[in-house]
């Protein structure tokens, strides 16, 4: 009890709340392992901001190709990884130079959830940086401070699918003993655990190379987008495996569990009435009340009751490390566990739900990202009923449409996409085009153009196809293109829902579109009190007002979101109808439990400030990898297109001001003016504080906000914006 009390008194004076101050650095290449003292990056607190920051040091040249050995791959925590922060303890973030967006791949992101971040700082670790390419395939093995970088064929694991491979690591690192057995690993002084290790791999799909390969951990955990299986393929790293005994020195662990306990009584679920909420991201949301459905519903009168209702079969809840929600669920079946949202609807014409849950585990086994292969078969769907694809049309394809909706045709299309083949075994070119992902097949076949024209191709930016349509989610849209990719954060996602779910069940939203602007306006500092941030009309759309939307989001999610890693499906708590008065905890809660844990006197604002300093830096790195404001365009079709539906059936209604008046409406006939848009970006680039002309940023923005360094990089390249 002694030495502990004086490692506590010793961490508090070093500051080490949160924090396990050591990165691990790993460089394949000749295998070299040293560490990285977090202290040096600590200004940056965690997670994205951390990684953006050690990958512009590292890279010296940012031009480069993901696949280039030179790419680095950062995995990082944050201060609230491992600890009780709800739906805040157990993400990590993934960034590094991707290789799915189009014309290039752009420095990017991704993260998962899990039991991952918590592990690595139990080992004793704020975070992971990969860097060069091993000679042979090799699987990285953390035991607290021992780490040992160890070739795949002992365990046979390169050519495993990620179950495989995380069941053999599991065995060799904590023996074959039953779950609750104690296990010792080195290091930490003979600290022991009853966990396994935490594992994440690359499938088939990463080994070979699959633009859509993603990481997988435990079940259905998966860093989706940006194609960071195949880079990892590319520098022949099949898994990192964690395992830790050491602990998380948090500042007041009193506060801490009182905000848990504040959070709970005031802002969460009542579980005898669980139906109160039901609307997405937010903590009034019960747990497992979204399992794997049965896809989009076919038309709205036959299966109205089916979508709402959502029938639920035998399932318990399954959470991230810390977080109260447990937003997904594990079942009877024992199919589709873990899988959540898109991941459950891939496959949306199968046959069966079973059909369906073994598709979404095929794409987790294989490791492959779920939007992707959902579009790319809904693509070639379309392409075949076109009579443009199939035996003896224009493009030949090894896939048999007659059976499609079947279980069989879903394992040959994975298996293609992993494999480069035929999907059964034979070399193919068709399937070898499939991995290089869908926008570079298209443009293979000659169709790109046309395509996107048409919107038969719905990849509105960057090559990443749509998740929700930037003519009417103005935030994702616009931040999507102005970003590097789908944006996937569901902050403002809830304004569709609520409207959109009440038009089809033929009740009224919730609250109503003005209370529920004021609600969430009144929160958005430094720009509270702007209510004209959520008019997405079509005359407001262009706006001032929309660029602070766009640049709050921005700030807001690289910061609370991607850097202290709260959980996004359920932060932000903007509007939370068992809240008094519906006034989610926003704005308190993220620096409450940030405050607890670190010790320190953060503000909201203070997050909302550092997370702008974050978005510029990664901007700065897209200018030095050949962003201008010139090439800032969605595809054609959203400048010409009206939207067709969302599911086949939801209509497009988001809050706007109309004579005076808030209300929520359908827009799904509209599509973007491309003029007006130069115009916001004008609007939106002055708001950032960057040239117009080129979009890029200016030595005073960069120097106020301490990115001096930055600017002389950026100055260099001559990409450093006047003014
Ligand atoms: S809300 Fe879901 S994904 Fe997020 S931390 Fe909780 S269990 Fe994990």
């Amino acid at each position: 009890m002694k030495r502990r009390l004086k490692i506590s008194a010793q961490m508090k004076e070093e500051g080490m709340n949160g924090y396990a101050e050591k990165i691990l650095r790993i460089n394949l290449t000749g295998r070299k392992i040293t560490t990285i003292p977090t202290r040096d990056y600590k200004k940056w607190v965690g997670g994205h901001g951390m990684g953006s920051a050690i990958f512009f040091d590292l890279v010296k040249d940012k031009t480069i190709d993901g696949f280039d050995p030179a790419n680095v791959v950062t995995l990082m925590t944050s201060p609230l990884s491992g600890t009780l922060v709800p739906a805040g303890a157990g993400r990590t973030e993934v960034q590094g130079i991707g290789v799915q967006s189009y014309p290039i791949g752009w420095f990017t992101r991704s993260n998962f959830g899990g039991r991952f971040s918590p592990m690595l700082k139990y080992a004793g670790w704020d975070g992971i940086v990969i860097e060069g390419k091993a000679d042979k395939p090799v699987w990285i093995d953390i035991r607290n401070d021992n780490v040992k970088i160890r070739d795949c064929s002992s365990l046979s694991l390169w050519g495993t699918d990620t179950w495989e491979c995380q069941k053999r690591i599991w065995k060799y690192v904590a023996g074959s003993g039953t779950y609750g057995d104690w296990i010792q690993p080195e290091g930490q002084e003979g600290g022991k655990t009853t966990q396994r290790p935490a594992v994440l791999a690359i499938g088939p799909a990463g080994e070979n190379l699959s633009r859509m390969a993603c990481l997988i951990h435990d079940a259905g955990n998966g860093s989706g987008q940006s194609g960071f299986g195949a880079v990892w393929g590319s520098k022949n790293l099949k898994a990192i495996s964690v395992i830790g005994t050491g602990s998380i020195h948090v500042h007041s662990p009193k506060a801490l569990l009182e905000a848990r306990l504040w959070q709970k009584k005031n802002f969460a679920f009542d579980l005898d009435d669980p139906e109160t909420g039901r609307a997405p991201c937010v903590f009034e949301h019960a747990p497992v009340q979204s399992p794997m459905w049965k896809g989009p519903p076919k038309s709205k009168s036959a299966q109205k009751g089916e979508y709402f209702a959502r029938p639920i079969e035998g399932q318990r809840p399954q959470a991230c490390v810390g977080c109260h929600a447990g937003c997904r669920a594990r079942f009877e079946s024992g199919l589709g566990n873990e899988a959540h949202c898109l991941a459950t609807l891939f496959y949306v014409d199968a046959k069966s739900l079973e059909i369906q849950r073994k598709a979404t585990d095929l794409l987790n086994k294989y490791g492959l990202n779920a939007v992707e292969m959902t579009y790319s078969v809904l693509y070639l769907r379309d392409l075949y009923e076109l009579g443009i694809l199939g035996p003896g049309n224009t493009i030949d394809c090894p896939l048999d449409f007659t059976d499609y909706g079947s279980f069989e045709f879903v394992e040959q299309f994975v298996k293609m996409v992993a494999y480069r083949n035929d999907g059964l075994g034979k070399k193919n070119e068709f399937g070898d085009g499939m991995a290089e992902g869908i926008v570079r097949t298209a443009k293979k076949w000659g169709r790109l153009k046309e395509d996107l024209r048409t919107g038969l191709l719905p990849l509105p930016h960057w090559g990443i196809p749509v998740h929700y349509d930037p003519r009417v989610e103005l935030e994702w849209g616009y931040g999507s293109i102005l970003g590097d990719r789908d944006i996937n954060e569901h902050d403002f996602n809830t304004l569709f829902w609520d409207a959109a779910q009440a038009e089809f069940i033929g009740t009224e939203p919730k609250t109503t579109a003005e209370e529920t602007v004021k609600i969430y306006t009144d929160k958005m500092v430094p720009f509270e009190g702007d209510p004209l941030m959520l008019d997405y009309s079509d005359e407001n759309m262009y706006s001032e007002h929309i660029a602070k939307l766009v640049s709050w989001h921005r700030w807001y999610t690289r910061f609370w979101k991607q850097s202290a890693l709260f959980c996004d499906w359920r932060w932000p708590d903007f509007l939370n109808l068992c809240a008094p008065g519906k006034i989610g905890s926003t704005g308190e809660a993220e620096p409450k439990f940030f405050n607890a844990v670190t010790g320190k006197d953060f503000t909201f604002r203070d997050g909302i400030e550092l997370g702008r300093k974050i978005w510029t830096l990664d901007h700065s790195i897209w200018i030095l990898q050949g962003r201008h404001r010139d090439v800032v365009h969605f595809a054609d079709y959203v400048y010409s297109e009206p939207i067709v539906s969302v599911y086949g059936v939801l209509k497009h209604f988001m809050p706007g001001k109309k004579d005076g008046k808030w209300d929520y409406f359908d827009y799904s006939a509209r599509h973007i003016d491309k003029n007006k848009f130069e115009e916001f970006k004008t609007r939106f680039y002055t708001l950032q504080g960057w040239e117009t002309t080129t979009g890029y940023p200016t030595r005073t923005t960069l120097e106020w906000l301490g990115l001096g360094y930055v600017a002389d990089e950026l100055e260099q390249y001559g990409k450093l914006g006047k003014g």
